[in-house]
């Protein structure tokens, strides 16, 4: 399983050869203009499979594919989007069966797996930064909340929709569900939460000693360390890595020190917390590492 094909579908396309937990060329991207972030909203499926084969064309690989992971936002199960609130036109999506509908043809059998793409990240932290032996998991901040885990197992942990207050006001979460850990820290909800400011100008008064925004960075800080003593206390300890673009608002101290409030037994006391770049490049070596011990599993499943 030397060669493999890693895709993250989420703001755009971002598509890797993948050898050896690494890339292997250099990874292409579509639209290559970052600051378009919508490319895909209500673009129906099959045109999301079609260019993300066209994408994966236009690498130059060196070998025959093996494996090919795919990572997209939403709840996936059995290659199947069973929910995907920021890319609504994928519910019910058989993912799986399209891509292999559509790679076959110019790759030949090729093992193609689809994953939540916080769990892609996940497997491409623990890759990239040598966890491959041990369960990590992930925070990503962006417009919504991700939490991915790694190593990949079947089931539900859309963490990102936790419970972190039980104020009736806290309703400004994507998925429309009150008090939840995404209505406090995604970028969407703080927008609408401060309908006067953007996200960034708000940690900056709150710097300058604004007493509005000091509250709301607590709140912002309280949430994610609920959320994370929520998983600590259900999963035990372990590494937790923080990314995303507005994981640079993160004040470490700060959370460990509302985390330590928090986390009270002391063989749950093994936890911590690092702030790392992620990015597509990462999700997409992520993508691949997953689909890699997927082919892997469905092998041992035949041969046993
Ligand atoms: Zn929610």
């Amino acid at each position: 399983m030397a060669y493999g094909i890693g895709i993250l579908i989420a703001e755009r396309f971002a598509v890797a050869a993948v050898s050896e937990h690494a890339i292997s060329g250099s990874l292409h991207v579509y639209p290559e203009d970052a600051s378009k972030t919508d490319v895909l909203q209500g673009v129906p499926v099959e045109k999301i499979v079609s260019t993300a084969l066209e994408q994966v064309q236009q690498l130059q690989l060196t070998e025959t594919p093996t494996y090919l992971g795919v990572g997209i936002p939403g709840i996936v199960r059995n290659g199947v989007i069973e929910d995907s609130p920021n890319l609504v036109q994928l519910k019910g999506a058989k993912m799986q069966a399209l891509m292999t509908e559509a790679f076959t043809p110019v790759f030949g059998t090729l093992s193609i797996s689809i994953f939540n793409d916080a769990d892609v990240m996940a497997a491409g932290i623990a890759a990239t930064r040598g966890h491959l032996d041990q369960l990590i998991r992930v925070w990503t901040l962006g417009n919504g909340i991700g939490f991915g885990l790694y190593p990949y197992r079947e089931g539900i942990w859309e963490a990102g929709h936790s419970v972190v207050t039980l104020d009736p006001k806290e309703q400004y979460c994507g998925c429309g569900g009150r008090g939840h850990l995404e209505g406090i820290m995604g970028n969407r909800a703080m927008r609408l939460r401060f309908m006067d400011m953007e996200p960034d100008e708000v940690f900056r008064e709150a710097q300058a000693g604004d007493s509005r925004c000091m509250d709301f960075v607590k709140l912002w800080h309280r949430a994610l360390a609920a959320a994370t003593a929520s998983s600590i206390h259900m999963a035990g300890p372990g590494k937790f890595f923080m990314t995303g673009f507005n994981a640079s608002f993160l004040n470490l101290t700060l959370l460990n020190e509302y985390l330590h409030d928090m986390v009270k037994l002391s063989p749950l006391q093994g936890y911590s917390l690092e702030i790392v770049p992620g990015g597509e490049a990462v999700a997409a070596v992520g993508a691949a590492v997953n689909a890699a011990q997927a082919a892997e599993r469905s092998s041992l499943a035949v041969a046993g």
